[in-house]
């Protein structure tokens, strides 16, 4: 009797362990498998080659000899780096401690004037040769702002029953947006900029996705022109993302892998309109066929066409010329867009710190409010991811979106988007060493080098010997510009100094700019994406050296 049961339940034990043997083998194929079928069978071999290979160098740079020559090299680089962004010398003042007593105001801005003289460069991005960074509504409008910012200095929308009326703006704000993408009856809040409208658009499909559909190891599938705040949440939040290649010629990315990569952990597809590398837009009828197809969600990014792509239709620019520049739906009125991020502080030109994110409904955004009803310090409830937020930003968006109107920014976007078209076309027809990523519809314009005779990097190191700070692309390596109201002006001499740059980036290559030294290195070896990643960590310390 005894030892019959024993035996029973020995028998029940080996059937238990072999059934989860083969549930934990069952559940790590279909993980490969899944994984397989999204990258395919070259990506994944590439992949896990490059793991290895990167693996086995850091395992080499551990040896003392290379140690050693890997630190040398890193404190050089650093020392470079803190040289071009830290004043030394003895007669920079620090001030390093609280002073004891507090100064007069007349005493605080003399000091600020003062260290603007001592750092250099004060105000040099009024002359305009910069992409994007600065997205400037004109001086009148700054006065606005700065009016708005007074009255509302000290304010709180943490506290709505204190500063009623800073609610009001935000919920106007939200609703004004909403209108203008085409969906008056959806919801939205506001962020402090495109970053965290994305991660908070993030958190809000993954909460929705586990809460509807039980799942409980959430995927996350975007074009490889996709911006990395999506990687970044993704990190943040522990998603898993599939990274889709884009037509190197059109730039849209392939559907056919985006429909391979995804799987019953899919809660959301990602699309831009506009892009940030190249400024062209992806299909997002098309995504959006896929996303009701399988019940998940679709973010439109529009961070950066914010208050451009809304006015093309209205300014005459959606149907483009020549087959070229286009724009094709992307906003609430295609079916299947669960969210669009639009940066207020872009080409809203509203203070930074101010982005919207929207949602189809207020359904879905109950996905992405926190609500702790039991905390020791009263029931805590806030929709996004700052507790206290500055009142004074939202009133001074409300002021720039009320002073520019429909009308300011439709004359905005049809400025900007001009002189856009102006350089992409110009460098078709005249510098034939270069040729424009895809076909970008509004603001951005990207060139790459058609063959080795000139390198692209080495034109964007000469620009930046021309004052010009534009940004560097890779894969492929490539540079744009993003054009705000102040490159309008400076569109002829943009183009005069690219021509000049190019000319003298093949006759007389140095090699020795930041963009061939940091881009060229993150893609000479499988060393480099590590190495670039110290210099940028070595770069953020920088940052903090006072
Ligand atoms: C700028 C930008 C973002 C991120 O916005 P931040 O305001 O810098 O956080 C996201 N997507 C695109 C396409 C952008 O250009």
């Amino acid at each position: 009797m005894e030892s019959g049961r024993r035996i029973l339940s020995s028998k029940t034990y080996e059937t238990v362990k072999t059934f989860l043997f083969f549930y934990v083998v069952l559940r790590h194929s279909i993980k490969v498998q899944r994984h397989l079928r999204a990258r395919g069978l070259f990506t994944t071999a590439r992949e896990l080659y490059t793991w290895i290979a990167q693996y086995i160098i850091m395992l080499a740079l551990r040896l003392p000899a290379a140690r050693r020559k890997v630190k040398t090299e890193m404190d050089k680089a650093r020392l470079d780096i803190e040289n071009s962004l830290v004043a030394k010398g003895a007669d920079v003042t620090r001030h390093l401690s609280l002073p004891a007593e507090g100064h007069t105001p007349e005493w605080i801005l003399a000091e600020m004037e003062k260290m603007d003289q001592e750092m250099g460069k004060p105000n040099t991005w009024k002359a305009g040769k910069l992409s994007g960074a600065v997205y400037h509504g004109g001086d009148d409008m700054e006065r606005v702002i700065v009016a708005a910012y007074a009255k509302y200095c000290v304010s709180n929308p943490l506290h709505p029953d204190v500063f009623p009326t800073i609610r009001k703006m935000e919920a106007e704000i939200v609703a004004m947006t909403l209108r203008l993408y085409n969906n008056p009856d959806g919801a939205g809040t506001m962020t402090s900029g495109g970053t965290e409208s994305i991660i908070m658009s993030v958190k809000t499909h993954r909460d929705w996705a586990r809460a509807v559909k039980g799942i409980t190891e959430p995927e996350l599938i975007m074009p490889a022109s996709g911006h990395a705040a999506f990687d970044k949440g993704a990190a943040y939040l522990k998603i898993k993302v599939h990274s889709i290649p884009v037509d190197p010629i059109t730039r849209k990315v392939d559907m056919r892998a985006v429909k391979r990569a995804i799987n019953p952990n899919t809660i959301m597809l990602v699309g831009s309109t506009i892009n940030f590398p190249d400024g062209c837009q992806d299909d997002i009828e098309a995504l959006g066929k896929l996303a009701v197809q399988h019940r998940i969600g679709l973010h439109v990014d529009c961070c950066l066409g914010s208050f451009i792509v809304p006015f093309l239709e209205k300014a005459g620019l959606s149907e483009g010329v020549n087959g070229k520049y286009k724009v094709h739906p992307f906003d609430f009125r295609v079916p299947g867009v669960t969210a669009i991020s639009c940066d207020t502080h872009k080409y809203g030109f509203a203070p930074k710190g101010s982005s919207v994110i929207m949602y189809r409904d207020a359904q879905l955004r109950r996905y992405q409010y926190y609500v702790n009803p039991d905390w020791v310090g009263g029931v805590y409830a806030s929709p996004s991811l700052s507790g206290s937020r500055p009142g004074a930003l939202i009133a001074g968006t409300w002021a720039a979106m009320q002073y520019m109107g429909s009308n300011g920014y439709l004359e905005s976007c049809r400025q900007i988007v001009t002189c856009a078209r102006r350089i992409a076309d110009t460098i078709e027809a005249s510098i034939p060493e270069l040729y424009i990523l895809g076909s970008p519809p509004a603001s951005v314009v990207a060139f790459g080098s058609k063959n080795a005779e000139v390198n692209v990097l080495e034109v964007g190191d000469k620009m930046s010997q021309r004052g010009w700070h534009l940004n560097a692309l890779s894969n492929p390596s490539a540079v744009h510009i993003a054009c705000t109201r102040l490159t309008v002006d400076a569109v002829d001499m943009f183009i005069a100094d690219l021509k000049d740059s190019v000319r003298e980036a093949k006759t007389q290559p140095s090699g020795k700019g930041t963009m061939v030294a940091v881009y060229g290195l993150g893609n000479s070896s499988a060393v480099g994406p590590a190495m670039v990643g110290q210099l940028a960590e070595a770069f953020l310390d920088t940052l903090y050296k006072a």
